[in-house]
């Protein structure tokens, strides 16, 4: 009887709670401590961008794949999907937002580059893009980025898509915005003749006009998506490398492109990073 007792006080203190999934105590001090205390993780969001970051006028959801992957970090973090903040964060406000603790990290069609990753500290790429064009669906001049020579190009202030349009068609007629989806009223209505960025919001944007809009699809140059954290919270960009690699092999990944970019019947090959075996 007693042994029973002492076996029962055993499973009860010791495996119950293993057995249920209790959550991983993190080192004191580390962002990821501060977090789960606080309950709520901070996240610098884009809310223009349909399938990536979109804040839903209706019922001021965020969705897009971007809102995915958030939530499965405040879950991992906090317990709850719930749990989480989102800030809208333009283009050119990233960095800052980072510097200045206004989020916690930003999570927003964000490419790692080398001269972002001098103010900031960036996850392993989750998600690869590659910058394309929008046109008007009646105009057959513009075919791929050579094309641009004299035409007005529309594009967001901060990012990577007005540094390489400006590197490949010198003289470029830029119109810098700070935000894509201010381009594209300009587009419809013959102001400029075409939006710059990433396939992966370009694809949103398009779907708000199929009738008078056209994805060229031949994107140039590849934009590895990575998570901006604090210059040098390595504890944080390894933890976040590590939920990474998770769900690129237990099909949260998957899950995510499903419900968001892959609604539109696109599929994953070149945007999905290669799981590492070693995790999976
Ligand atoms: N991924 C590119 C960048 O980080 C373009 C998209 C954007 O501006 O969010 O600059």
């Amino acid at each position: 009887m007693r042994a029973l007792r002492a076996l029962l006080v055993a499973v009860l203190v010791g495996v119950l709670p293993a057995a249920c999934g209790e959550a991983n105590a993190f080192p004191e001090d580390t962002t990821m401590a501060r977090i789960r205390e606080r309950g709520i993780l901070t996240v610098g969001i884009k809310f223009d961008q349909p399938v990536f970051g979109y804040k839903d006028p209706a019922s001021g959801r965020i969705t897009g794949f971007d809102a995915e992957v958030a939530r499965l970090v405040a879950r991992d973090l906090t317990g709850s999907e719930r749990n989480i903040r989102f800030v809208e964060t333009v283009s050119s406000e990233r960095e800052n937002f980072i510097e200045q603790g206004v989020v916690d990290l930003v999570i927003a069609t964000y490419s790692i580059t080398e001269t972002r990753a001098q103010r900031v500290t960036f996850s392993d790429p989750y998600y690869y893009a590659g910058q394309d064009l929008l046109v008007r669906v009646g105009d057959s001049t513009i075919n791929g980025v050579t094309d641009l020579k004299g035409k007005t190009v529309c594009t967001a202030r901060g990012s990577t898509s007005v540094e390489r349009v400006r590197a490949m068609v010198p003289g470029i007629d830029l119109e810098v915005v700070d935000a894509y989806s201010i381009c594209v009223p300009a587009l419809v209505a013959g102001r400029v003749d075409a939006v710059s960025t990433d396939d992966t919001i370009l694809l949103g944007l398009y779907a708000q006009h199929p009738d008078s809009l056209r994805l060229v699809g031949k994107p140039f140059g590849r934009e590895p998506y990575g998570m901006g954290i604090k210059k040098q919270d390595t504890a944080f960009r390894d933890y976040l490398n590590g939920l990474i690699a998770r769900w690129l092999c237990n099909g949260e990944w998957d899950r995510a492109y499903v419900a968001t970019v892959g609604v539109s019947g696109t599929t994953s090959e070149s945007a999905k990073p290669a799981p590492r075996p070693a995790n999976c």
